[in-house]
Order: C-alpha cells, then structure tokens, then sequence
C-alpha cells in the first residue's frame, strides 16, 4: 500500500480535483485505491454522492474508536463507488469538531497509521484529501503519508500559502526522523495571462528540486465533472486536464524519481 496525501493550508487550489482525478487514472489502470476523505467539508464525499450532513460516522468513527479499532471496523467505514477499484472512506460534519474532543489525546496524531495498517492488504493507493487547516486530520494524513503532493493554484497570492505548508512540513519531517517526499503541482495554469505565467517562473525558482515539471491546465470540464460526479478521465479521457493529471501520474510513478530526490533532500 502506498499512500499519497494531497495538501495544501489554502482552498480552492485543486486539492479535492487532484485526488479524484489521480484516483481515477488509477483505477482505470488496475490499482485498487482508496479515497479518504480527511475535509470535513467533505467536498470528495459529495464528488461521489455522500452528503457529510448525513453520513453518520464515516472517517470521524477511526477517532471515536480509536482504541478498539480492528480491519472490519475500518472496513466498515468504506464505501463502493460507482467505480471499479475506487472506494471511498467519506467525511461528517462531526470532524469539525476534532480538534476540539481530541486534540490533547495521546495518540492521536497516529490514528490513520493505525487504520490504515489495518487494512493494508487492501488496497494499492491510498490517496487522503486534506482539510485546508492544520489540525488533528492534516497531522495524521502527514504522519502516514509516503508521499506529499501540494497543489499550488498559479497566481501570486497562492504563493504565501506554499510556504506555510513547506514549513508545516519541516517540522513534521522533523518529528518524524525521516525524509517525506513532496512534490508541488500547479494548478489552475491559464497560459495567456501573465499572473499564471509569473507564477509558474517563480515556483521554478524557489522549488526547483520538489516541482513537478508539467502543470494542470484551466479546462472547464473539472466542473463538469464534478456535476456528474466522475473522475474526468473516465468522462473525458482525451480532455487536456485528464491528460495533464496523466502525465503527473507518470511522473509519480517513476521510480528514479525517488531516488533523486532523496539525495536532494539528504
Ligand atoms: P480544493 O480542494 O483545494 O478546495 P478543488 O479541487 O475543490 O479545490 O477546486 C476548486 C474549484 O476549482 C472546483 O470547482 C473545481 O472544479 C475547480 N477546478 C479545480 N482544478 C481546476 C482546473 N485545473 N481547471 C478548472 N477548474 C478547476
Ligand atoms: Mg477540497
């Protein structure tokens, strides 16, 4: 199992798009993935038709039940999609109320490791879709993750917001004693405007190891998609925003990759 978690402290950035569309590619190449809902917004569970006001447990249960936590009282959290090899662990409401009831539990912070060892043998992806605040549940995604991939919409002001979760992740990285991998995605690409194009120029200069050499373009079927509540390439596959995110899948699944950020990093 590996699991990449999707951050980033700001909305709007395409954290939600870049989950279900790498979700979708996945799945459509063999993978069984899992989608977590970790927003308690729960923008990912209603891509795929749960209503967080009215699902009574979903992902908050994993704290709740923390203690007694076994591979079917995760497994009966998970929900199908209408999609092969896509399933989907949904958010409630009740998670904006995390911080509050549990923030100063102990072990707290390692629930979704726990959970997700559980059921290790079930999946091949996990991909977790952050909240955009850091709390109980972006801890958690980063505690387990593999894999850090940070959406980064390509306009000025999105700049600031890279920076806080860079430096959320130091320290992270430092209580955990090990190297994450993270890779910045732009997003939201509008090539004929020069706030994108400015952006883009300065995330090559101040992330030149952890940037994805590509980007996600504008495509207005994102929203079009999301009305019809399908991962875009399984609607679309030939759109420029299907292949965009197919390209970055590629990127990520490149072995050598790895390797050479690591020695970056090291
Ligand atoms: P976040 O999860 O970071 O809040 P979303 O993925 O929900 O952001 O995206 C915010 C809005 O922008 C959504 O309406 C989504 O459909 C749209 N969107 C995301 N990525 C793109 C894109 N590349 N092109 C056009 N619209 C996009
Ligand atoms: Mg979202």
């Amino acid at each position: 199992m590996k699991v990449w978690a999707i951050a980033n402290q700001k909305g709007g950035v395409g954290k939600t798009t870049t989950a279900v569309s790498l979700a979708g590619l996945l799945s459509q190449a063999g993978h069984r993935t899992l989608l977590m809902d970790a927003d308690p917004h729960g923008s990912m569970s209603v891509y795929f038709g749960n209503d967080p006001d009215t699902t009574p447990g979903g992902l908050y249960q994993l704290f709740h039940d923390f203690d007694t936590l076994s591979t079917q009282s995760v497994r009966n959290i998970i929900l199908r999609s209408n999609y092969d090899n896509i399933d989907i662990m949904p958010a409630s409401s009740s998670m904006a109320a995390l911080d509050r009831q549990m923030g100063t539990r102990s072990g707290m912070g390692l629930v979704f490791s726990k959970a997700l060892g559980l059921i290790d043998e079930d999946y091949d992806f996990v991909l977790i879709d952050c909240p955009p605040l850091l709390g109980i549940l972006m801890v958690n995604a980063l505690a387990v993750c593999d894999e850090l991939l940070v959406p980064v919409q390509t306009e000025f002001l999105a700049l600031k917001g890279l920076e806080r979760i860079v430096h959320t992740l130091h320290m992270i990285m430092q209580s955990r004693n090990e190297i994450l991998h993270y890779t910045v995605v732009p997003t939201l690409y509008d090539r004929r405007t020069n706030a994108s194009r400015g952006a883009l120029e300065a995330l090559q200069e101040q992330y030149p190891e952890t940037l994805w050499p590509g980007v996600i373009p504008v495509d207005t079927q994102f929203r079009e998609a999301s009305r019809v509540g399908a991962p875009l390439s399984m609607m679309l596959p030939e759109s420029r925003g299907a292949l965009a995110y197919s390209k970055l899948l590629e990127y990520l699944l490149a072995d050598n990759r790895a390797v050479s950020q690591s020695v970056v990093n090291s």
